[in-house]
């Protein structure tokens, strides 16, 4: 099939390149121009694992190529993906500025039957809104389907989540539009769950709220394990084996960061109050979330005193392991508040380096970790980046001025680091 993406970010990019090694002619478009002139170098504009030589391999094949030329996109395609960032507005809900412009960009060039997908996180009703822009700004009139299409890929494992998916959820009653989505997605081996477009809209936001409810919910009970004396880890151990509780996103921490959890939930408490509910619920796993940030700074209050002229070392910036987003990443919240209690920060990750300055331009970066380490008064773990677990903790305990850990992630052994003669501090443990 022929296909246009609209929108080149973390999702677009992924959803191109798959489709493309799924046998698509796909061709991205964005309107940032420098992205699509450094995707036609070959040059990727984000660190997700295997997506590089993906890309390389499809645009070498011929299946995949990138455009600013939008109109010309729109008319060589039958599938069109909205794939655009709904950020959080003021209020808190989903700013659709960005949808609204695809949907006029789609209009404007519209010359036959298109079927428009919606991959971006929306309100419900957003759907008919994408329909009403198209049908309002159509010059002349041509047969369209929108539909709700929305995507459960995870930063970091983004390639595999989208081909292999725990379910593919398309909201529509246009039979045109299901025939055309089963068609496109039978290489995939998972559920489709065909509903209304409202339904399909909720499942997406009921989805990742549920997951942060979980993160703050393991969060909780982290603090009361650390006021009576149990161990967090082994507790989410216990829930876990129990099949209705599972494993997932029961790993007590620094608090739930990224583009999606904080926004989606923000956006589901206006969406819930837009229509007379008060979603107290989920109120709650927010404020628990911020609050586990503070606690994270209360620690090192506790063990290094006032912190101003201290220098704190910081292990990974980006809002969870093997990506470079650094959006609402706990790891920087936490940098922040340290910076503005008067402590010196130098930090270290893998990848988010870059773009951690630019959200925060007076944070001292290192080279690795060993030199984080160096006359630092104590060491915090903000994202559990595997290769944080095999460093030389003997050799970071003689760089260091105290041979103090706080852990925010609980991805070191307490035990081996204590034997070493590290004051540790995990969370909840
Ligand atoms: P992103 O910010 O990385 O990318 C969005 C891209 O859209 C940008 O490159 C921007 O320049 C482009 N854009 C904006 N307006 C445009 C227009 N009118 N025409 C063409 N391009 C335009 O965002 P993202 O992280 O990929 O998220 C996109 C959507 O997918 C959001 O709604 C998000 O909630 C949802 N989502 C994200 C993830 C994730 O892990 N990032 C997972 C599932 C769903």
């Amino acid at each position: 099939m022929d296909i246009a993406i609209l929108g080149v970010g973390y999702v677009g990019l992924v959803t191109g390149a798959c489709l493309a090694k799924l046998g698509n002619q796909v061709v991205c478009a964005d309107v940032n121009k420098d992205k699509i002139t450094s995707l036609n170098k070959a040059v990727i504009p984000i660190y997700e694992p295997g997506l590089d030589e993906l890309v390389k391999t499809e645009m070498r094949k011929g299946n995949l190529s990138f455009s600013d030329a939008m109109s010309r996109v729109i008319e060589n395609s039958d599938l069109i993906f909205i794939c655009v960032g709904t950020p959080s507005d003021d209020n808190g809900a989903a700013d659709l500025t960005y949808i609204k412009d695809a949907a006029r960009e789609i209009a404007m060039s519209i010359n036959r039957y298109k079927l428009v997908i919606n991959k971006s996180t929306v309100p419900v009703g957003s759907t008919m809104l994408v329909e009403h822009t198209i049908k309002e700004n159509m010059s002349v009139v041509h047969e369209f389907d929108v539909i709700s299409n929305p995507e459960f890929l995870r930063e970091g494992s983004a390639i595999d989540d989208f081909l292999n998916p725990d379910r593919i959820v398309v909201g529509t009653t246009s039979q045109k539009a299901i025939s055309l989505l089963t068609e496109l997605y039978r290489p995939i081996t998972a559920p489709l769950i065909i509903t209304d477009p409202a339904s399909a809209e909720m499942i997406k936001y009921a989805s990742n709220t549920f997951l942060a409810t979980k993160v703050s919910f393991i969060n909780a009970i982290a603090n009361v394990c650390e006021a009576v004396g149990a161990d967090v880890k082994e507790v989410a151990l216990g829930m876990g084996y129990d099949k209705r509780i599972g494993f997932e996103f029961l790993r007590a921490g620094p608090g739930f960061g990224g583009s999606c959890f904080p926004k989606d939930s923000k956006a589901l408490i206006r969406i819930a109050e837009d229509n007379g509910y008060d979603f107290r619920l989920l109120k709650g796993v927010l404020e628990v979330n911020e609050a586990q940030q503070e606690l994270m700074v209360l620690k090192v209050k506790k063990k290094l005193g006032e912190l101003s002229g201290k220098t704190i070392g910081a292990f990974g910036l980006s809002f969870k392991p093997n990506t470079d987003d650094v959006r609402n990443s706990p790891a920087l919240a936490i940098i922040r508040k340290l910076l503005d209690e008067g402590a010196l920060v130098k930090a270290f990750d893998p990848v988010a380096m870059d773009n951690a300055k630019m959200s925060l331009p007076q944070l001292n970066t290192v080279t690795d970790a060993y030199e984080v380490a160096n006359k630092s008064d104590a060491l915090l773990i903000l994202t559990e980046w595997d290769e944080f677990k095999w460093l030389d903790f003997s050799k970071i305990k003689n760089l260091l001025n105290n041979p103090v850990i706080i852990d925010t992630r609980n991805c070191l052994d307490p035990k081996t680091l204590r034997q070493l003669g590290f004051d540790y501090e995990g969370v909840g443990r």
